[in-house]
């Protein structure tokens, strides 16, 4: 079953071009059919208030939402969950199990671990609530008729470098591979839309995955954080083979891209990319 109406706005983004706030977090209103679904709520440290100011400014009522889908358990895709459970208490939460993770870090080398797992209290809003309201999904599975969950994805291209300085511990004892990191798909007439949180997994990783659990090979569209802001030439280059062989109508490169990738996406792809941004809006169908 194809989905028939599916609209996107971006909420919060690391940049704007409709003069809406940013931060380095991603967060994006998904109309689709007749369900509402929040996917991720950027990062919030600042207690700005973005998700819900920029809600506001984009018309889109989070007390409405019926599903809340988190991309992965970090800090910049899990900021505000307390306060908007406070406003729509009845919401379902989905997420991998391990987005639940309360202690992840990023070291780099000559600094200091930065815990970057979701806060602690946004961990604790999603526990306490009651079990019927949480599903945590480690596999695929449709979360609505046409609306897909990745689950975990399997690291199998060997030119997409998907490891990081991440670890579980501060001693960088046990690498984190973020297996948390999921995607969404919409299957649609023009084929499958694909939804990226940080993606990771990495994005060939990612669109293989969806295309074998769904056995659809037509990509319509892709967007979301795409991760490549350290990405080597080579997987650069690698990437843009693989989107020049999919030929998606649209790509929204968002979030962790890196302005670099988006320049060299650009430089093959110009008339396919549209920028992404806190306040874009694209009605795919
Ligand atoms: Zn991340
Ligand atoms: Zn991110």
């Amino acid at each position: 079953m194809v989905v028939k109406d599916l609209k996107f706005r971006i909420l919060i983004d690391n940049t704007s071009n409709a003069g809406l706030l940013t931060e380095h977090g991603f967060a994006l209103w998904v109309e689709c059919d007749d369900k509402i679904i929040l996917f991720d709520t950027g990062q919030n440290t600042d207690n700005s208030g973005i998700l819900f100011k920029n809600a506001e400014a984009l018309g889109c009522d989070l007390a409405k939402v019926d599903m809340l889908v988190l991309s992965h358990g970090h800090y910049d895709h899990t900021g505000s969950i307390s306060e908007f459970l406070a406003i729509n208490p009845t919401v379902s939460v989905v997420c991998h199990p391990q987005a639940l993770l309360a202690q992840r870090y990023s070291i780099y080398p000559d600094k200091a671990p930065r815990q970057i797992a979701m806060p602690e209290k946004h961990r604790l809003a999603i526990q306490s609530l009651p079990d019927e309201q949480v599903r945590l999904l480690s596999e695929a599975e449709h979360l609505f008729p046409g609306v897909g969950f990745s689950g975990a994805i399997p690291r199998k291209h060997q030119q997409e470098d998907t490891g990081g300085p991440f670890f579980l511990d501060e001693a960088k004892i046990t690498p984190d591979l973020i297996h948390d990191d999921i995607s969404m798909w919409f299957e649609t007439e023009q084929g499958l839309v694909i939804l990226t949180g940080c993606c990771h997994s990495g994005l060939i990783n990612t669109v293989q995955h969806i295309q074998s659990v769904t056995r659809e090979q037509k990509i319509a569209g892709i967007i979301g954080g795409l991760h490549l802001n350290r990405a080597s030439e080579q997987r650069l280059q690698v990437t843009c083979d693989a989107l020049t062989d999919w030929q998606p109508e649209f790509i929204i490169p968002c979030h962790c891209t890196g302005e670099v990738a988006i320049d060299f996406l650009k430089a093959y792809l110009a008339e396919k990319i549209i920028d992404g941004g806190s306040g874009l809006i694209k009605k795919v169908c």
